[in-house]
């Protein structure tokens, strides 16, 4: 059975305080929701224990925004997957568009980190999508379909079981642009044809595949109510504990 999941990408907003409010917040109000639907939160690293702390006993999953492409050992500033574990997150995003244009995250690393996240026992949500300039140039189809097969061609239908993918068009992030509902289906149509043409038509049926991109309480309904919309990856809705979750019961 395919999962539905709104998940919350706070990036690098809220103090400690700020953040273990807001997730008591949501995990309060996440009480009402629907039970196919699965919320999680993926606040800035110095935030994870404490939040983990205020989501104890709750329905909201934790997940880190980013993980270490090593195990352990002298990478300063680096946050390994064991750590994150450890504080109990379940899952990761990995290759979000602002890591892949400021931090020079390359398909390559996101391999090594999504090997290193499914070993650990994380979940991993992995980000794919286009620029403005490649969408203008019609590229849209192949470069998603290129960063979908570029990192997960490499991994087998078990492990896939334990990855969502996020659609992101990069030109839609956090600039009130929403892709709408019908360009948003036909690129997650296409992902799902992407995962059925090497590991089956099964588990592309059972992968989730999230929208994001000025995804909010307005425009979710109609997103969600696509085929192969499976939830949402948010970023600004998602500092607001009333509209992150009006966002999940869009559904
Ligand atoms: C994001 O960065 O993952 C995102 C979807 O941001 P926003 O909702 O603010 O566009």
């Amino acid at each position: 059975m395919r999962k539905y999941i709104v998940a919350g990408n706070w990036k690098m907003n809220t103090t400690v305080p700020e953040g273990v409010a807001l997730a008591k917040e949501v995990a309060a109000k996440a009480k009402d929701l629907p039970a196919n639907v699965e919320l999680v939160v993926a606040p800035p690293f110095t935030h994870l224990s404490a939040v983990a702390e205020a989501l104890k006993g709750s329905k909201v999953g934790l997940s880190a925004q980013n993980c270490a492409d090593h195990e352990k050992g002298a990478y300063t500033g680096e946050v390994a997957v064991s750590m994150l574990t450890s504080v109990g997150c379940q899952y990761t995003i990995l290759g979000h568009s602002e890591r892949r244009q400021y931090y020079g995250e390359t398909d390559e690393k996101l391999v090594v980190k999504t090997r290193l996240a499914l070993e650990a026992g994380l979940k991993v949500i992995l980000c794919v999508g286009e620029n403005l300039d490649e969408r203008e140039a019609g590229k849209h189809f192949a470069v998603v379909t290129e960063q979908t097969k570029n990192v997960l061609y490499n991994f087998t239908a078990e492990d896939l079981k334990k990855v969502v993918i996020a659609y992101e068009p990069v030109w839609a992030i956090g600039t009130g642009k929403t892709a709408t509902a019908a360009q948003a289906e036909e690129i997650h149509a296409c992902i799902r044809s992407v995962i059925a043409e090497k590991f089956g038509a099964e588990a592309a049926d059972e992968m989730t595949i999230l929208y994001g991109g000025s995804c909010k309480p307005s425009n979710a309904k109609e997103l969600f109510a696509e085929k192969d919309i499976d939830g949402g990856l948010i970023g600004g809705a998602a500092l607001k504990a009333d509209d992150f979750i009006a966002i999940a019961a869009s559904f």
